[in-house]
């Protein structure tokens, strides 16, 4: 079978969905593989590495033609993917939620649209979330950036000059990104709080040197909810939230916002009276800035300055490091493709349990059933 991998179209998406050691790896199961000219370039990622790994490195529409699975990062259109074999796999992040027409339009165009961003949350799908990979890396970069932005130092230091006090750092939202976001900001020597609406994360902030920040007064989500995502909270938890929030806010230097629920668009968490109580030269780094914000006022890849404050969020964290993030993203589509490899077929093939949770459409239709009712 044939595997393409398209040059990335959407402004600023400096990843690729194939690198050439995975390449190599698709190579060796007996696919073959076609990479458009340039694809690795925002990885720093060469055609010569690529073609070195046994690829075919090719302008678009040929890497395309006869194309039985495409790989990408982000989906593209699919009027640009005309020349793959009917019903061939697009395997990407398709970011189903906000791009329904899209998904419409893959179901018209008669391709099998496999969205990684669907992938359960068991164990033997771990190596292949890329939620999770993604999500890593923008916790670390969010802090690093962060702390590029403060005007001041994190970590405490006593100099013959005087001493230096240790930035206080609140993270908000410990799911994969807040939990890299607890640790980076501790290895930089900061003070650091965090919060969740999950109260399984409690320990996991207590074991990684850092304070939990907690409702008492009302119940939070007890256990692993649904796959481990949150739920929307009532007005009550909302209420005692924002006057815990509103205590502890007004003595941080950094706040790094992480919170998201599936399918909804990210809750609100940081009002603009609780920036105003915040020292000037204090940092909020919204990193759910693209599914609506936790932040009033953040705006995609703009920093907002508001009473003294910088408020900062990416709409592409990961992206920011493109080398990293291509890396282990390419790793999970291929732990993914290579588990369900059937050798008699020479192809893929899925089971239930996850061809059903990721693919999108199929003969034409909308299949998945996150999407139900989303047509
Ligand atoms: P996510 O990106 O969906 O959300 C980020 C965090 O925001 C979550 O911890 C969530 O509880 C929190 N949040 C939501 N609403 C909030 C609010 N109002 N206030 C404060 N916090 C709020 O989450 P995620 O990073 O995808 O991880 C969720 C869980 O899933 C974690 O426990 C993670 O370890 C688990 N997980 C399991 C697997 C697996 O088993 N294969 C893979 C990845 C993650």
């Amino acid at each position: 079978i044939r595997i393409a991998i398209l040059k990335e179209t959407e402004e600023g998406e400096r990843r690729v969905a194939a690198t050439p050691e995975t390449v190599g790896k698709f190579i060796k199961l007996g696919a073959e593989v076609a990479v458009e000219q340039g694809a690795g370039d925002g990885a720093r990622m060469s055609d010569a590495a690529y073609a070195e790994a046994g690829a075919k490195v090719l302008t678009g529409p040929q890497a395309l033609d006869g194309a039985d699975i495409v790989l990408a990062v982000r989906a593209p259109d699919p009027v640009v993917l005309a020349g793959a074999k009917p019903g061939a796999w697009i395997v990407a992040m398709h970011d189903p939620y906000q791009r329904g027409e899209r998904v419409a339009a893959y179901a018209k165009a008669g391709f099998e649209a496999l969205a990684m961003e669907f992938m359960p949350r068991i164990t033997r799908a771990q190596s292949m979330d890329v939620l999770s990979s993604q999500s890593n890396l923008s916790g670390y970069k969010a802090v690093i950036h962060s702390a590029d932005t403060f005007g001041r130092a994190f970590p405490m230091m006593m100099t013959a000059a005087g001493t230096v006090s240790p930035a206080k750092v609140f993270v908000m939202g410990v799911g994969v990104a807040g939990l890299q976001a607890i640790a980076t900001a501790k290895r930089l020597g900061a003070q650091v709080s965090a919060t969740d609406v999950r109260s399984a994360t409690k320990e996991q902030i207590a074991s990684l040197g850092a304070k939990p920040i907690f409702v008492e007064t009302v119940e939070g989500i007890e256990g692993e909810g649904s796959g481990g995502y949150a739920t929307e909270m009532s007005d009550e938890y909302k209420a005692a939230q924002a006057e815990l929030v509103s205590e502890h806010i007004a003595k941080q230097d950094i706040v790094i916002t992480t919170a998201l629920i599936p399918g909804r668009p990210a809750p609100k968490l940081i009002s603009d009276e609780q920036i105003a109580s915040m020292k000037p030269g204090s940092v909020i780094y919204d990193l759910a800035v693209v599914q609506g914000g936790n932040v009033e006022g953040s705006k995609p890849d703009e920093p907002v300055e508001k009473h003294g404050v910088t408020i900062i969020g990416y709409s592409n964290t990961a992206g920011h490091l493109a080398a990293d993030a291509s890396a282990l993203y390419s790793r999970n589509l291929y732990n993914f493709l290579s588990a369900f490899w059937d050798e008699e077929a020479g192809k893929p093939v899925l089971d239930e349990e996850i061809g059903d949770a990721v693919r999108l459409t199929q003969g034409g239709a909308i299949v998945n059933e996150r999407l139900r009712g989303a047509e």
